[in-house]
C-alpha cells in the first residue's frame, strides 16, 4: 500500500546505519491487532536494495573494527546501560507485544518482557568474557605456546517469527552484540512493533556506533533471500518453521554461511504412572495451551498410561473446559487470539484432518460467539483422544490450541513413539520418582527435557533442537559461542627449523 495518512496510526521506517529511513519504494504495510482487527501502524516494506544498504552498513561497521575489537568489559558496560534503558520502557513494550501479537497482558508482563530483559542482561554480563583461552602445552614437534582466540563472526542476518517477537529479537541481537558482531534484524511482518520499539530505545541511548544494529522490515521472501545469499553477510540466524529453515539452508549454501536455526517442534509430554495427577494435569494444559499452542516447544503430543488414563483424561478435559478465551487485556483470559485469519483456518483444517483420521475430539474447538470477540481470530481449545502417533495431527506442527493424546502401556513403547518424529526440540516427563523421570529424559531425543515442569527457558541453559528442529543452540555461553569464530594461534618458541616436520620441503638439516 502507499504511504499512509500519518494521523491514522504511527508510521515505522527502516533503521539503517544509525538512521531512520523511508523504504526506497515508499511502500508501507499495516500491522494489525489480532484481537480486534485494528490497524496499529504502518511498517516500511523494504526491497532487496534497502536490504543491501543495511548489509553494507553492518559490513562497514564491522570492518572498521571499533565495535568488534572493543575491550569486552567496555562492550559489557554499554550493553548493561542499554538494558537499563529498555527496562525503563518495559510497560510500553508489553503493550505493543500484547497488541501486535495477541499475547495476554498477563503473559506480556510476567513473561515476554521481564524474561527478555533477564536474557538481555545475562548476555550483557557474558559480553565481558575472556577471548583468549590457553591450550595445554603442546610439544608438536618442539616447544610452542598455543591458545585459542574467540573472535566475532562478522555481519549477522537475523530473521525471527511472530510468536514471541520481543524475546526472539533479544535472543538474536543480545548474543550477537555481546560477542562483537554487527546485525541486520528482520522481524516477522505480523509482529514488528516491539522489535522496532526496542531498536528505537537503543538508538535513543546513542551508545551503539552507527551500523552496528540495523533493522529491516519487509517480506520474508524478499529480505530473507538477500540476507541469506549476500556474500557480505557472514552468519544467518533464523527462528521459524522447518519448511522455511530448509529454504534458508539452500539459499545460504552458495556462500557457506555460519548458521543457527531454531525450527519447529511437536514435543512429547509424557505422564508416568506415578505422576502427581493434579500437577501433571495443570502442567499438561500449560505445556499445550500457553499462548494458544503458538510456541515451538509446546507439548502438543500427550502420552498417558492406560492404568491412569480415565481419571487423568476426565480431569484434563474438565480443566480445559474452564480455560477462558477472551481479550488479551482481560486479566481472566487464558487464551487470546491466534495470530491471523490464515492461522485460524490452518487450525480449523487440522481439526477436520484429525476427525477424518479417526481421532476423537473430546473437546472440539470452535469460534466463540461473544460479540466482543467477533473481529478477532479466536478459537477454543481442542483435545483429541484415540490418536495414533502416525496420524498427521500427531506428526505435524499445528501451532494452535490442539492437543493430541496418545494412550500407552509400556514406557519403552512411549519412548519409541515420543522419538518417532522429524522434530526434537523439547519434551516433558511427569513423575514423583525423579530417578525414573531422569532415565526417561535421557532417552528422549530433544534439546530440552523438563521434569515436572514445562516451558521454562533460562538465560544460562542452552535451547535448541535435535533433528529437524534446528542447528546450534541459543542462550547461555552455548548461545554466545554460536556468535564466535575460534582461531588457534601457534607460537613456535624454539625459533628453529624442524627437519622431521617440514617433511616435504628440502631444508638444510643443520643450521
Ligand atoms: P515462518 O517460517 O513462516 O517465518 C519466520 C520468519 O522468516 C519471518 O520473519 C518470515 O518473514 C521469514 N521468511 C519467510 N519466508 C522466508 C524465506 N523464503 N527466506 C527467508 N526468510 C523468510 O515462521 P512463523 O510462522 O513466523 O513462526 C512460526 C514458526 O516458528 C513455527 O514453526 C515455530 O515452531 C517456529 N519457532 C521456532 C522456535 C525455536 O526456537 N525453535 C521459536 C519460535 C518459533
Ligand atoms: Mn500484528
Amino acid at each position: 500500500m502507499l504511504h499512509p495518512d500519518t494521523n491514522e496510526a504511527p508510521v515505522y521506517n527502516l533503521y539503517i546505519n544509525g538512521q531512520w529511513r523511508t523504504p526506497r519504494s515508499e511502500l508501507y504495510e499495516p500491522t494489525f491487532d489480532p484481537a480486534t482487527g485494528e490497524i496499529l501502524g504502518y511498517v516500511a516494506k523494504a526491497d532487496a536494495e534497502d536490504t543491501r544498504e543495511a548489509i553494507r552498513a553492518a559490513r562497514e561497521a564491522f570492518d572498521d573494527g571499533y565495535w568488534a575489537s572493543m575491550a569486552p568489559g567496555e562492550r559489557s558496560r554499554l550493553l548493561h546501560q542499554i538494558v537499563d534503558a529498555v527496562e525503563e520502557r518495559q510497560f510500553e513494550l508489553a503493550e505493543l507485544e500484547m497488541r501486535d501479537g495477541g499475547c495476554t497482558w498477563r503473559k506480556a508482563t510476567l513473561m515476554d518482557i521481564p524474561v527478555g530483559l533477564i536474557h538481555f542482561r545475562h548476555f550483557a554480563k557474558l559480553a565481558d568474557f575472556e577471548p583468549l583461552e590457553p591450550l595445554p602445552q603442546i610439544q608438536f614437534p618442539a616447544l610452542s605456546y598455543n591458545y585459542v582466540r574467540r573472535e566475532p563472526i562478522g555481519v549477522c542476518g537475523q530473521i525471527i517469527p511472530w510468536n514471541f517477537p520481543f524475546l526472539m529479537a533479544i535472543w538474536k541481537i543480545a548474543p550477537a552484540l555481546a560477542a562483537g558482531n554487527t546485525v541486520i534484524l528482520k522481524p516477522a511482518s505480523y509482529t514488528p512493533l516491539s522489535a522496532l520499539k526496542l531498536v528505537e530505545i537503543i538508538h535513543d541511548t546513542g551508545l551503539l556506533p552507527p551500523g552496528v544494529l540495523n533493522l529491516v522490515t519487509g517480506p520474508g521472501q524478499v529480505v530473507g533471500p538477500e540476507l541469506c545469499s549476500n556474500p557480505m553477510v557472514d552468519k544467518i540466524a533464523f527462528t521459524g518453521s522447518t519448511e522455511v529453515g530448509r529454504d534458508i539452508i539452500r539459499q545460504a549454501a552458495s556462500t557457506v554461511k555460519k548458521m543457527t536455526l531454531e525450527l519447529g517442534g511437536k514435543s512429547p509430554n509424557i505422564i508416568l504412572e506415578d505422576a502427581d495427577l493434579d500437577l501433571a494435569v495443570d502442567g499438561s494444559l500449560w505445556a499445550t495451551f500457553m499462548h494458544n499452542g503458538q510456541a515451538c516447544e509446546s507439548g502438543t503430543r500427550l502420552f498417558v498410561p492406560t492404568s491412569i488414563y480415565d481419571e487423568f483424561m476426565e480431569r484434563l478435559v474438565d480443566r480445559a473446559r474452564q480455560l477462558k478465551v477472551g481479550l488479551p487485556d482481560d486479566g481472566e483470559t487464558d487464551l487470546g487470539p491466534v495470530i491471523s485469519a490464515g492461522q485460524l483456518h490452518t487450525i480449523e483444517d487440522y481439526i477436520q484432518v484429525g476427525i477424518q483420521e479417526g481421532a476423537t475430539p473430546v473437546l472440539l474447538g470452535e469460534r466463540p460467539t461473544d460479540p466482543e470477540l467477533a473481529n478477532g481470530f479466536f478459537i477454543t481449545p481442542t483435545i483429541f483422544t484415540d490418536v495414533r502417533n502416525d496420524m498427521r495431527i500427531a506428526q505435524e506442527e499445528i501451532f494452535g490450541p490442539v492437543l493430541a493424546v496418545i494412550k500407552y502401556d509400556t514406557v519403552d513403547e512411549t519412548i519409541r513413539m515420543a522419538n518417532d518424529t522429524i522434530y526434537g526440540l523439547a519434551a516433558g516427563v511427569w513423575s514423583r520418582d525423579v530417578e525414573r523421570a531422569i532415565s526417561v529424559a535421557n532417552r528422549i531425543k530433544a534439546g530440552t527435557v523438563w521434569i515436572n515442569d514445562y516451558h521454562l527457558i533460562s538465560a544460562e541453559a542452552p535451547f535448541g533442537g535435535y533433528k529437524q528442529s534446528g542447528l546450534g543452540r541459543e542462550l547461555g555461553v552455548y548461545g554466545l559461542h554460536e556468535y564466535t569464530e575460534v582461531k588457534h594461534i601457534h607460537v613456535d618458541l624454539t625459533n628453529s627449523r624442524d627437519a622431521r616436520f617440514w617433511y616435504d620441503i628440502v631444508v638444510p638439516r643443520k643450521e
